[in-house]
C-alpha cells in the first residue's frame, strides 16, 4: 500500500454531525464496525483503518440534539 492519504469519505447529513460506522474496506481491509460522532468540519480517522470521514451538511438544520441554542425563529 501506497502511504497516500485515501480520498476522505463524505458523509451527507442534514444535521451537522451525525453517527458513522465505518466497516473498513473490502477483503482484508475489513474491520469490526467502529462507531464515531461525526461533525461538520471535523474530520474524523477510522483508528483501526485509518480512512478518513468528513461530514457534508445538505441542510442547515443544525444539531440534531441542540435544543440549548437560538430556536426562535417561526416562520
Ligand atoms: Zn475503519
Amino acid at each position: 500500500m501506497p502511504c497516500l492519504q485515501e480520498e476522505p469519505a463524505v458523509i451527507e447529513s442534514y444535521y451537522n454531525k451525525r453517527i458513522v460506522g465505518c466497516p473498513g474496506g473490502e477483503g482484508e481491509d475489513e474491520h469490526d464496525v467502529v462507531w464515531f460522532g461525526l461533525e461538520k468540519d471535523k474530520p474524523h480517522e477510522c483508528p483501526v483503518c485509518s480512512q478518513y470521514f468528513v461530514l457534508r451538511a445538505i441542510g442547515d438544520r443544525g444539531d440534531p440534539d441542540g435544543h440549548d441554542d437560538d430556536e426562535d425563529e417561526h416562520h
